[in-house]
């Protein structure tokens, strides 16, 4: 029996892995879900799973979630130091499934308190990857990667041969706009972004999806994950989303991860690592394949991979301004304040106008994160009232 935290519960990787524990009552025993603003789905899903503890992150939320918990017996807490606090109560596993650098804190916390973290949010690592594993390897935790492409890699990387790793490929649906042209682009409206063709996910990842910026994070993650050079990482359009990750070995070897389009298998990996499992999810079915194809993506339609490889050649500040831009411009996007291409366009340029030190510690990344944050609400604004002043 595995004890368990599920950090964002209610979201779209939260409900997987609760499908997972209710299919194995035996493996794993939850002791705390938290989530941001959805007080009934993290009671409902406190209840379900038999959790001890819920924690709803906005302040003002704790009277509707201790109403909502009458008579269950689970304790309950709110607010963002709240959620943090949860991750220090031990635990055999912290899977961290909120969206955003909000992720960043809890993590930093279970790294200590957990013996192992399964992280699907990919921000924190992206902001902080040299500093989360460096507190991963002082703590002896266990890093398991359950991002489809790293949860792949992660299956597949032979440590016993790293130097005989030639590359590691990560996969791309090439999102809703594989095809679309920069014209087609600019006006895509925030409905055609979220309508993602293989996966179903939460709202931001789905932009980040559309726009690649889900694939650059990747790129980003991966290097700190794996230890590898931005040269030795590579990524593939595929659209049919099967084949998750590859690495490629000196002896000519690709060794790869297949699987349905379902989050529920790399979550299960993870959760049950180095056991393997049943999972409740869909199955690949061999014989409905008829193609499996690979292609280079489109740097031109797609600026935010370029983005990726310049962050990492500039150091960390600028990884924690791709991330900290990107977060503020998929607000502004999915809000209908700003059009699809400023989403990289804009967080090119705040990064363009950065110039931060090497952090070098959590407050470091933090104020970093906060002061890109604050620059491009400035620029957002300044590059705005001309428009209203002339319409006014
Ligand atoms: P989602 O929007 O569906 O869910 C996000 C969860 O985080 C919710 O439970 C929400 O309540 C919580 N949350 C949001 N803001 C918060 C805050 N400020 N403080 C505390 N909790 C907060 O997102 P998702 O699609 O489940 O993605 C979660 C993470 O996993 C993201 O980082 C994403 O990039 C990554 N990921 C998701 C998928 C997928 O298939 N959905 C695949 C790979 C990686
Ligand atoms: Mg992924």
């Amino acid at each position: 029996m595995k004890t368990l935290h599920i950090f964002g519960v209610t979201g779209s990787i939260g409900q997987s892995a609760a499908d997972i524990v209710l299919a194995h009552p035996d493996r794993f025993s939850v002791h705390t879900v938290t989530a941001h603003k959805n007080v009934m789905k993290l009671a409902e899903a406190a209840k379900q799973l038999k959790a001890q503890y819920a924690v709803i992150a906005d302040e003002a939320l704790y009277d509707d979630l201790k109403a909502a918990l009458s008579g269950s017996g689970i304790a309950c807490a709110s607010g963002a130091a709240a959620v943090t606090e949860a991750a220090r109560v031990p635990a055999d596993i912290s899977l961290m499934a909120i969206v955003g650098i909000a992720g960043l804190k809890p993590l930093w916390a279970a790294l200590e308190h957990s013996k192992a973290v399964a992280i699907a949010n990919k921000e924190p690592l992206v902001a902080a990857g040299p500093m989360v594993m460096a507190r991963a390897a002082e703590f002896g935790t266990a890093i398991l990667p359950v991002d489809s492409e790293h949860n792949a890699i992660f299956q597949v990387f032979d440590q016993n041969n790293k130097a005989a790793v030639e590359r590691i490929i990560l996969t791309a649906s090439g999102g809703p706009f594989r095809e679309w042209s920069l014209d087609q682009m600019a006006d895509a409206t925030p409905e055609q972004a979220l309508r993602h063709p293989t996966w179903s996910m939460g709202a931001k990842i789905s932009i980040d999806s559309a726009t690649m910026m889900n694939k650059a994070l990747e790129i980003i993650e991966a290097h700190y994950l794996f230890d590898m050079p931005p040269s030795m990482i590579e990524v593939m359009v595929h659209p049919q989303s099967l084949v998750h990750g590859m690495v490629e070995y000196a002896d000519g070897s690709f060794l790869c991860q297949m699987g349905a389009s379902d989050m529920r298998t790399p979550i299960i990996s993870a959760l049950s690592w180095p056991e393997r499992i049943a999972t409740p999810g869909r199955k690949l079915d061999l014989e409905t394949l008829t193609i499996l194809s690979f292609e280079r993506p489109d740097f031109e339609r797609f600026p935010a991979l370029r983005l990726a490889y310049d962050c990492l050649n500039k150091g960390l500040a600028a990884c924690i301004a791709l991330n900290a831009g990107n977060e503020v411009m998929v607000d502004e996007f999915l809000s209908g304040r700003c059009g699809f291409l400023d989403i990289a366009g804009k967080t090119s340029r705040i990064i363009d106008g950065s110039n931060y030190d090497t952090p070098q510690t959590l407050d470091d990344v933090i104020a970093i994160d906060q002061d890109v944050r604050a620059r491009i609400k400035c620029a957002i604004v300044e590059t705005d009232s001309p428009k209203v002043s002339k319409n006014s």
